[in-house]
């Protein structure tokens, strides 16, 4: 098997399987019982605050754990427009998001927000002046991804939050990390950030565990009301075990950031030349993260593309997983003409891939143009 669809999420690794193990079997208390299982259980949710906070350059006290980077996205949009949003009702985000960020910036518009969404301009570029020209001083929240899913576009948000926490101070500042973290060096000093949203699963960990990274003294309201965990902003009792996952796959893999960074450049590159030699499309830029390449088999629907791929064990994605075969528009709103985001697949590679992967799929690409009927 050959599994090229680690954008839409990634195996677990082994000391996360065995993290999980260890909790169930261990620690099932309950993390806010006050005997010695509950403080068992509590341990091993610090030890993945801890072991969070420090892939992210935090501290374990500004982790807040979530279902998932949807629902972290949601808890720092909501939560956010809540507590400072009630003077201000300019909220600005761009138009290549997640849907768990566009659809909740669209339900806030429905309430009464001024909503301003940031497009790519005619190069396909979302720029930092852009970005920064699109909030003013009524502007309560901005939300901006690190990385497209789609694509792997690189958006310039380090430079953009920063100018704009030096220009408008009180407006709020969130990122959607998800396809940057543990990939790409970020850091929530550097990225004058206010929350910061993050998956489990995208990161070799299970799903339903995501965690949200609050800056110390920003105040984000709860979306779920309840015990009063997790300091009364997210109610309900942790999953400790796919919690303690997530902690044990960050330990077990953040050493190597680095190094991975520098083979999946190395691969991306071998990606770009020996796919377009089989006769594919690139669509995504040079900068784009190395992680992620989008192209397209010219003439041929994603669809038939992946399930022929699928026949010999290579699992790629039609645009995001998310979408589900829907046209998400991402691609047209980065100026990708419609035919070509017909044909676009989506590769996403891990830290296992290898050239021999590669080699395969460019096979696997030449028989489907070779083989496949062409839609006219
Ligand atoms: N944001 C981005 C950029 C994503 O790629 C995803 C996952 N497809 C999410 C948010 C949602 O994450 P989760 O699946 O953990 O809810």
């Amino acid at each position: 098997m050959i599994y090229l669809d680690n954008a839409a999420t990634t195996k677990p690794c082994k000391e996360a399987v065995e993290g999980a193990e260890y909790a169930l079997l261990n620690a099932f208390g309950n993390p806010s019982s006050l005997h010695g299982l509950g403080i068992e259980a509590e341990k091993l949710v610090n030890f993945s605050k801890e072991k969070i906070a420090e892939a992210l350059g935090g501290i374990a006290s500004e982790i807040i754990f979530t279902s998932g980077a949807t629902e972290s996205n949601n808890l720092a949009i909501f939560g956010l427009c809540e507590n400072y949003g009630r003077r201000k009702k300019k909220i600005v985000t761009t138009a290549v998001e997640h849907p768990s960020v566009a659809e909740a910036f669209a339900r806030l518009a429905q309430k009464g927000y001024e909503l301003v969404t940031v497009r790519p301009d005619e190069n396909g570029e979302i720029t930092e002046d852009a970005l920064v020209s699109a909030v003013d001083d009524g502007t309560c929240l901005i939300s901006a991804m690190y990385v497209n899913n789609e694509t792997g576009y690189v958006l310039p948000i380090e430079r953009a939050f920063s100018r704009i926490k030096k220009l408008h101070p009180d407006c709020m500042t969130h990122c959607d990390l998800v396809q940057g973290f543990m990939k790409l060096p970020v850091r929530v000093k550097n990225l004058s950030a206010d929350a910061v949203s993050v998956s489990g699963h995208k990161v070799y960990a299970p799903k339903g565990v995501g965690a949200l990274w609050v800056k110390k003294g920003v105040r984000v309201a709860p979306l779920l009301f309840g015990g009063g965990q997790q300091n009364g902003i997210r109610s309900g009792t942790e999953p400790v075990p796919a919690i303690y996952a997530f902690g044990k796959a960050v330990e077990a893999n953040l050493p190597s950031i680095a190094e991975r960074l520098e083979s999946a450049k190395e691969l991306n590159a071998y990606m770009r030349k020996t796919l377009a030699e089989a006769g594919a499309e690139i669509n995504s830029k040079e900068s784009a993260s190395p992680y992620i390449l989008s192209i397209a088999v010219p003439n041929i629907k994603s669809e038939t593309v992946l399930h022929y791929l699928e026949q010999q064990k290579i699992y790629v994605s039609s645009g995001s997983a998310c979408s589900r075969g829907k046209k998400s528009g991402v691609l047209r709103t980065f100026n990708i003409p419609d035919k070509v985001a017909d044909s676009t697949v989506r590769i996403s590679i891990s830290g296992e891939t290898s050239k021999d992967d590669i080699d395969r799929l460019a096979e696997g690409i030449c028989g489907a143009l070779k083989n496949l009927v062409k839609i006219k």
